[in-house]
């Protein structure tokens, strides 16, 4: 098993990404980018991927599981994007939203209730 902390919760990344492409999110959330995504095929330039906004490795160990499925902490960048992100957390690429505080612990219970 890996000590990647998204494997932890892949089911839940799952359910995650098939919500996030129910939403009707089409287009890369870099508003420097905005390109079309493809939802349907890895690996491509503009394959949709989910990014943490903050890093998954910046946050305390505990936090980690929630974090990677928290909508607060989520955004759908194309690949390229996502590629140069990596784990920046002030990102010149554009940077979509200010980074969540997290006063309360991340949880998943708003995607999945
Ligand atoms: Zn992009």
């Amino acid at each position: 098993m890996s000590n990647n902390p998204r494997y932890g919760c892949f089911n839940e990344r799952v359910k995650l990404r098939k919500r996030l492409k129910a939403m009707g999110i089409t287009r890369c959330m870099n508003p420097k980018c905005g390109q079309l995504l493809d939802w349907e095929h890895p690996y491509r330039q503009n394959s949709a991927e989910i990014d943490e906004i903050v890093p998954i490795s910046k946050l305390p160990k505990e936090m980690r599981a929630r974090a990677a499925i928290d909508p607060r902490n989520v955004q759908v960048l194309c690949r390229r994007c996502n590629q140069q992100k990596s784990n920046k957390l002030n990102w010149d690429g554009g940077k979509v939203r200010k980074p969540p505080e997290f006063e309360t612990p991340p949880s998943p219970v708003d995607w999945f209730s």
